[in-house]
């Protein structure tokens, strides 16, 4: 295939994330603000606010979809700032594209350049900051990406996730669960026709690692300081590490 999977072993679970993607990557963000009741908006403006970043910095979006992340920090760190926008999907990675040149950001400002996470395209210690939001839960090798976030990153780099990951708040997770199990779907279906792409969203966050759990993964793979906010009572979590 054009997208050079060849050597990846779990092709299927490759082929399903692509599936799912190319088929939502035009109705996304409609998806995102229905599902999350425009929740996912103060999710990543808090992910943005907090990115320590500034005028010069470089940043890597990785699985930055439609860009709502990258837009932001490209805007936080102003015109000398730089962001590159990767996702594996180019339908996805299209509309980032779309959107990076509305907003009057490329070229210059930011880039958009085709790529998987776990096998970067990128030099050692070449960015200030490397983001994901909502993306490495479709990850094969959870580990090999964190693996490659922290070789790109320069010494004192920061990393920072934003991922669903498990209510803490009690009482919530019983809401939470009728919730994606049942509406999530439902929503799918009726506002895009695709039950089992959202289907399998549901599932994925219900693999992924909770807050303890994916913090061990971040300080194994060599990051230091490595902290959590949650969000939402830990609908959704944001962790942060430090190439020291
Ligand atoms: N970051 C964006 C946001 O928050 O709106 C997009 C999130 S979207 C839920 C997940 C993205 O992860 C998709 O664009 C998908 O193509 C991308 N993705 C999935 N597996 C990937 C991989 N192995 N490497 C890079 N991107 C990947």
């Amino acid at each position: 295939t054009h997208f050079g999977f060849e050597t990846v072993t779990g092709t299927e679970k490759v082929n399903r994330v692509m599936g799912v993607f190319s088929s939502v990557a035009s109705q996304y963000d409609i998806m995102n603000d229905a599902m999350s009741g425009g929740m996912h908006r103060l999710w990543k403006r808090k992910m943005i606010a907090t990115a320590a970043i500034g005028a010069g910095s470089r940043v890597l979006d990785v699985a930055a979809g439609s860009g709502d992340i990258a837009i932001g920090l490209a805007k936080k760190m102003g015109p000398s700032g730089r962001v590159v926008l990767t996702d594996l999907n180019g339908p996805m990675l299209a509309e980032g594209a779309r959107r990076v040149i509305d907003e009057g950001l490329l070229p210059g400002r930011a880039d958009c350049i085709q790529s998987d996470g776990t096998k970067l395209a990128f030099a050692d210690n070449s960015f200030d900051c490397v983001t994901i939001a909502f993306g490495i839960r479709n990850f094969l090798d959870i580990e090999a990406g964190l693996a490659e976030f922290y070789r790109i990153l320069k010494p004192g780099g920061q990393f920072m996730c934003l991922e669903f990951s498990r209510p803490t708040l009690p009482g919530l997770d019983v809401v939470y669960d009728a919730y994606s199990f049942n509406v999530i779907p439902f929503m799918g279906e009726k506002i895009t026709g695709d039950r089992d792409s959202y289907q399998y969203l549901v599932e994925s966050i219900r693999r992924f690692p909770d807050q303890q759990r994916f913090a061990k993964l971040i300080r194994g793979a060599g990051f230091d300081l490595v902290q959590h906010d949650n969000l939402t009572g830990g609908i959704v979590a944001l962790h942060r590490g430090y190439k020291v």
